[in-house]
């Protein structure tokens, strides 16, 4: 039986970079993966194929809606759905193909198949031929599946999860969305933009209820504006696939029921925990009440050298922190000291115009008692996102009232996702409001707003408002 020092299960973002730094660390590694392609949710069903159709779709739009404005006049615009499709497989290939590579490059022993416990140093491996090997230790890095409704019977066709809306063969003609949050909106966004008819039914009285309420606000207007209709406080009760179509039935805020009709509904109530066939039993892992692997601060489940991390454990599901979890495991085991603050893992919706957020929002410093202060900065005033007609959104900074230190940081604007970055440095290195106002932003840049948004919070200072 081969032997390693670190047998990582499921290769997602979480899976193969702890795999990569592993390798790096000089820890002789396996990594075990049950389909044919590497990458996991994010590389094959999730961040990139989405972002992919976002961007293709986003262009579509703008060149349907924008470009006369901007004196470019086309004729016979139209979308050529199946291409947009096949563009997306391309890039999710070559992204797949590029972890094929880096694995062989950090000489990591890729080995295909369910991966299960046999003991808590035995891994079986079913696939086309049984395997076992050894582990000094065991990563489960198995990510996460989409969840439901008890009610709802997905049947892939026409009840779709993110899975199927990214590999639609015809353009919806109406879709409707069940859950107003990160999946749904991006998705929704996706086809609203290729002129889906698109209505979004939720549960809470607001969309992505679990960021700032500002920019559940800012990102509502901006996504009516495309056309998205949306239902708030109702409780869907029933979904019901006919022929082509599928009804929907759902109560409103006063108890009444409300009928809806499309012909696709795409279910985006939360991802759940993927655990399925382990074995747990075998090695004395423990789930929590919500199916979740069980893990303490250094991620180390009930047995220490079995380690779990990403989607499968507490915490955002998001790419980035599985990948830093990988990270920190790796280095755990190797014997340093590691850590992760979770308060400074951004979040991000990619539709247009971006949500990106660091820190607390304003709900959860009301409800520490935080004394905070506020300094808000509207993407109108910026002479960059009028250029570049993008001027729905706001930035929002919060900092402490005596000390001036950034707290949070909330945007809804253009390229939001790739701007929360300097906030996550400033956050990071402790940086007061005053701090980050008296630093240069280059001119004309969307930066400046966030420059903007924290001179309003020191003293409201801000120059262009
Ligand atoms: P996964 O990526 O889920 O990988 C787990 C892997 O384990 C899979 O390949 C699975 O096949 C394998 N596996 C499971 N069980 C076994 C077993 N027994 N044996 C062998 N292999 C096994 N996050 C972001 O940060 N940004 C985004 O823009 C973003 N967009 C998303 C869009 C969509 C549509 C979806 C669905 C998700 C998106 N996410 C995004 C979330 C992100 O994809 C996940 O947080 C991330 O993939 C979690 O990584 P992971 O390594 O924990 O698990
Ligand atoms: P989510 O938790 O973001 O949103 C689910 C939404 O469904 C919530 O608004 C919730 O209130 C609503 N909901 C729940 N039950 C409902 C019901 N019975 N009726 C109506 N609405 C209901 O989950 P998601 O959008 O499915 O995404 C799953 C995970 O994938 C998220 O945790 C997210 O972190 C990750 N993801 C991240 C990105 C990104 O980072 N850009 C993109 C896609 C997915």
């Amino acid at each position: 039986m081969d032997k390693y020092d670190v047998v990582v299960i499921g290769s997602g973002p979480g899976g193969y970079v702890c795999a990569i730094r592993c390798a790096q660390l000089g820890l002789k590694t396996a990594l075990v993966e049950k389909y044919n392609s590497l990458g996991g949710t994010c590389l094959n069903v999730g961040c990139i194929p989405s972002k992919a159709l976002l961007d293709s779709s986003e262009h579509y739009h703008q060149a349907a809606h924008d470009f006369k404005e901007h004196g470019i006049d086309l004729k016979d615009l139209k979308v050529n759905f199946k291409q947009m499709i096949e563009r997306k497989r391309g890039v999710v290939e070559q992204t797949v193909g590029g972890i094929d590579f880096l694995m062989k490059k950090n000489k990591i022993d890729v080995i295909h198949g369910l991966g299960s416990f046999e003991s808590d140093t035995v891994i079986k491996i079913s696939g086309e031929k049984e395997t076992k090997i050894e582990a000094k230790n065991v990563v489960i890095a198995t990510g996460s599946k989409p969840g439901s409704l008890p009610f709802i019977e997905i049947d892939k066709e026409r009840i779709i999860t993110s899975t199927e809306a990214l590999e639609l063969d015809e353009l919806p003609k109406k879709m409707i969305v069940i859950g107003g949050g990160v999946i749904g909106l991006e998705l929704g966004s996706v086809y609203a933009r290729l002129g889906t008819e698109v209505e979004v039914i939720e549960y809470m009285d607001r969309i992505i209820p679990t960021m700032d309420s500002a920019m559940s606000k800012e990102l509502m207007k901006s996504m009516k504006k495309l056309g998205v209709k949306f239902h708030l406080s109702h409780q869907v009760k029933e979904v019901k696939r006919n022929k082509k179509s599928v009804s929907v039935k759902a109560d409103d805020k006063k108890g009444n029921e409300q009928s809806f009709s499309a012909d696709y509904c795409l279910v985006s109530v939360g991802r759940r925990p993927y655990t399925d066939g382990l074995g747990f039993d075998k090695a004395g892992v423990e789930l929590d009440d919500r199916g979740r692997v069980v893990v303490n601060d250094h991620l180390q489940t009930s047995k220490s050298h079995i380690y779990a991390i990403g989607d499968v454990v507490r915490g955002a599901m998001l790419a980035h922190k599985a990948e830093e979890e990988g990270t920190m495991v790796a280095e755990l085991i190797n014997g340093e000291q590691p850590h992760i603050d979770y308060n400074l893992i951004p979040n991000v919706v990619y539709t247009w115009p971006e949500v990106a957020s660091v820190g607390k929002t304003e709900e959860q410093l009301k409800e520490e008692k935080h004394a905070y202060k506020v300094g808000s900065f509207p993407f109108k005033a910026s002479g960059r996102a009028r250029a570049s007609m993008d001027t729905d959104g706001v930035i929002k900074v919060l900092a402490d009232k005596e000390t001036d230190e950034i707290l949070g940081v909330h945007m809804c604007g253009p390229r939001a996702a790739d701007m929360i970055a300097e906030a996550v440095v400033a956050m990071e290195y402790r940086a007061t409001a005053e701090d980050i106002s008296r630093m240069s932003h280059a001119h004309p840049t969307f930066t400046e707003a966030f420059r903007e948004a924290t001179l309003a919070a020191t003293d409201n200072r801000a120059i262009h408002i």
